[in-house]
């Protein structure tokens, strides 16, 4: 039997709508409106893709936009006297830096300087060990997007066998303790883990996030198992007359993966849309706890 497809783009609109009505409620009786700066250095073109999305998805939410962008060659001293500028800006509630920086610049010196009251990519040192120790903080987004995600299929995640293959500090990591944080089991796989297909094939929930193409098979996953696909890989079309355009693949194999799994996500339509409505709910809750006010329950 095929999976049920659990639609991201679904799942975020409806995350963006309450983001949105939220926000609506913190103007009206408050007159707090949360605002975001999203700081693009040079940047190819996806970034400024990416970039422009946040932004959109920004204004649309009624958060007001601070977007910085500065040139390719700028130094890094420049760009922490920006970050301490924006620190300082009662106006601006949330921090993002665009990554991959260029090279003259130390990202992990970046994400260190931003107030981890306002970083809501949730990358700061300080957020990944409130994360670890279970204080309130703010954690990464697109972790959160695919906590989300499973728990539109399971109403709680309690005593689930979770393998999460990844270890990286914006992915990896962040999911599996927001997952432990939900009384799953979690187990981490990542490239030096043995008999990968084994690990698999214990998970209720598996969450792949290793950027590797199509990389889990479908006789990998548990029958009726929940999967979440994180990975985005670009793929050459195939050659020959009938010549394909590049195409956007995770890291599971979709085709074989849906008839196994009991849930999937899809690539592109899953994780990926989530990753902007976090972000404009983490920019809620840093409005919120800035100005001494609970965060909404959405
Ligand atoms: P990283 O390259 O930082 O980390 C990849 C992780 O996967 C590492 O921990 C690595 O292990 C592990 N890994 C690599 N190869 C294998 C393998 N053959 N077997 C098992 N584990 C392996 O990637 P990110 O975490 O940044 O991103 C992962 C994927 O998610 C990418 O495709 C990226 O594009 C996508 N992504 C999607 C987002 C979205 O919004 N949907 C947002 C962010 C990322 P080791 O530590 O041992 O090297």
């Amino acid at each position: 039997m095929s999976a049920r497809i659990i639609d991201g783009k679904t799942i975020s609109a409806d995350l963006r709508g309450k983001v949105t009505d939220a926000v609506h409620r913190l103007r009206r009786d408050r007159g707090l409106v949360p605002g975001l700066a999203v700081v693009l250095v040079g940047g190819n073109s996806a970034s400024k893709v990416y970039v422009r999305n946040k932004s959109k998805a920004v204004t649309e939410a009624g958060l007001q936009s601070f977007d910085q962008h500065l040139p390719e060659n700028v130094s890094e001293a420049e760009l922490l006297d920006l970050i301490g500028l924006l620190n300082a800006d009662e106006k601006v509630n949330g921090i993002l830096v665009q990554l991959p920086l260029p090279p003259q610049i130390d990202a992990d010196k970046i994400i260190a300087a931003i107030d981890p009251d306002k970083d809501v990519d949730g990358f700061h040192p300080l957020n990944a060990g409130r994360l670890a120790s279970g204080l309130p903080g703010l954690a990464p987004c697109t972790a959160l997007g695919c906590v989300r995600l499973a728990k539109a299929v399971h109403t709680s995640l309690a005593g689930l066998e979770a393998v999460v293959i990844g270890r990286s500090n914006i992915v990896g990591k962040p999911v599996a303790q927001l997952l432990l944080a939900e009384n799953a089991t979690v187990t981490i796989a990542h490239s030096k883990t043995l008999d990968l297909p084994s690990v698999c094939a214990r998970a209720d929930l598996l969450v792949a996030a290793m950027g590797r193409p199509e990389m889990v098979r479908g006789g990998w996953i548990k029958p009726g198992a929940t999967v979440i696909d994180v990975g985005i890989n670009r793929i050459a079309g195939e050659s020959g007359k009938e010549a394909k355009k590049p195409r956007i693949v995770g890291d599971v194999a979709y085709g074989e993966a849906k008839e196994i799994a009991g849930a999937i996500t899809p690539v592109p339509g899953g994780v990926g849309p989530m990753t902007i409505a976090c972000l404009l709910l983490n920019t809620l809750h840093a409005a919120c706890m800035q100005n001494g006010l609970p965060a909404p329950k959405i």
